[in-house]
């Protein structure tokens, strides 16, 4: 008798541990969660869990851009607002596209306590609303530019860091996704989860120039020496080939009129270590992270080039990759002396003390070389591309690309900065075989500014 009475003793004592211990924890959760969840907008917490009652984003305006009504998640009205937006702010799913924000934000938007709180209303569940960078009529604009072409367009402010236009395409309307089925088998939506501006990798073509100028200057080669281009050349035995022959040019000239030769000889005359080390200066072989969006490595690797592939490695060919991110920081840094700030979406959150800071990545260049790029630049639009091919109020520094790929057309490119102190904006843009950089990119940027322009002055 008296062993069971004991044995039973002990069980009623490990009965009351245990419910002691959870009600501990239990309470302990509901105090203390939202410091461990809400401290340091903390991306590694991608929570599970649906969106219902979850809070609302809002772009730079207070435009809506999605908010819960009950159980059912809801977008702008306008169906390409939607889905212009739809890469930044992601759809009601957790698996489809890990950088958006509903996703990476997703504890925030629901709420810490939302796995106690199913059916419980929205203002018991704490779910915070957050503000946005993206200006949806400028994200429209994009969008609309870019018509049914892949590809991506990104600017961003190089003061601040602040993002205005984050646009990757193709898409889907997530009021209306469409079956999985179609996703997988239909050719328009290829990569349509991946957000190209931080995912895309691509043959920069004549953008990377301002790359192998920069290591160029840098290794203190004198820019003003002339190079006569006969519109091709011999380096490493084998051609390097320019659109037409350009005669005499210096290194502004080399950019103005984009000569392959003139680069393709300084890449291999600095040689693939000299070369390497500046890429590595200026975004490549590392990932970049910002407001938990996180990038693909741009790729440059000189290790197994022969002297020709150099040379056209130093025109932004031969095995060279670069997300339309790194191009577009890098016309940050030469608009900003050389330092590039690093870009944000997520102004605010509701409720919490998070304020925005201006944050740098590491210098890429010197402050001569960056101004001597941002002239070269300078003279591109002036000679060359046309002013008011971008813009009629803002006064653009720009540099086209135009990548040659194995299949079909070229990619377009274009990548550059407005002077403009009321708009220190850095963007790049990239159409996936689109043709030529100058016919076919310059235009989707001049729409993104354009709208930009109605965005500043509408009020
Ligand atoms: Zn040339």
């Amino acid at each position: 008798m008296n062993m069971i009475k004991k044995r039973s003793n002990i069980i009623l004592v490990l009965v009351i541990a245990f419910f002691a211990g959870l009600i501990y924890h239990t309470v302990n959760i509901f105090m203390n969660a939202d410091k461990w969840v809400l401290n340091s907008l903390n991306w590694h917490l991608t929570a599970a869990g649906n969106l219902d009652c979850a809070g609302t984003i809002y772009d730079c305006n207070g435009e809506v851009l999605a908010y819960s009504n009950g159980i059912e998640r809801f977008y702008n009205d306008d169906e390409s607002i939607r889905k212009a937006c739809f890469h930044v702010i992601g759809d009601d799913s957790t698996v489809n596209l890990n950088n958006s924000v509903q996703n990476i934000y997703r504890s925030e938007l629901i709420g810490y306590n939302y796995l106690f709180s199913f059916g419980m209303p929205k203002n018991l569940r704490n779910g915070k609303d957050l503000r946005l960078t993206i200006d949806a009529n400028v994200q429209k604009a994009a969008y609309e530019a870019m018509g049914d072409r892949k590809g991506a367009v990104f600017f961003y402010n190089y003061k601040t860091g602040a993002v205005i236009c984050m646009v990757s395409t193709p898409v889907y309307d997530p009021e209306d996704v469409p079956e999985k089925s179609d996703i997988d088998n239909d050719e328009q939506y290829e990569g349509v989860y991946l957000n190209r501006v931080v995912s895309g990798r691509y043959a920069p073509g004549s953008t990377f120039k301002l790359i192998t100028a920069a290591a160029g200057l840098e290794n203190g080669i004198d820019e003003k020496k002339i190079y006569q281009c006969k519109g091709h050349d011999k380096v490493g035995g084998e051609d390097i080939t320019c659109e037409f022959t350009m005669g005499n040019v210096d290194m502004t000239g080399a950019i103005v009129y984009s000569c392959n030769c003139y680069f393709g000889n300084l890449a291999a005359e600095l040689g693939g270590f000299a070369m390497t080390k500046q890429a590595e200066k200026m975004g490549f072989n590392q990932v970049i992270r910002f407001d938990g969006f996180e990038s693909v490595k741009s790729v440059y690797d000189a290790s197994d080039l022969n002297e020709n592939e150099l040379a056209w490695s130093g025109v932004g060919q031969a095995n060279v990759l670069e997300t339309p991110l790194n191009v577009a920081m890098i016309s940050a840094a030469i608009a900003n002396d050389g330092v590039p700030v690093m870009p944000y979406v997520v102004q605010n959150v509701s409720d919490s003390d998070f304020e925005r800071e201006t944050a740098y990545a590491d210098k890429m260049l010197t402050e001569q070389t960056a101004r001597k790029l941002a002239d070269m630049m300078d003279s591109a639009v002036q000679q060359n591309y046309q002013k008011w091919r971008f813009s009629n109020t803002f006064d653009v520094c720009a540099k086209t690309g135009t990548a040659e790929v194995g299949d079909g057309l070229p990619h377009a490119w274009i990548t550059g900065f407005c002077k403009n102190e009321e708009c220190p904006l850095a963007f790049a843009v990239v159409i996936e075989h689109g043709g030529s950089g100058y016919d076919n990119a310059i235009p989707v940027a001049s729409a993104v500014l354009d709208a930009v322009e109605q965005s500043l002055y509408s009020e």
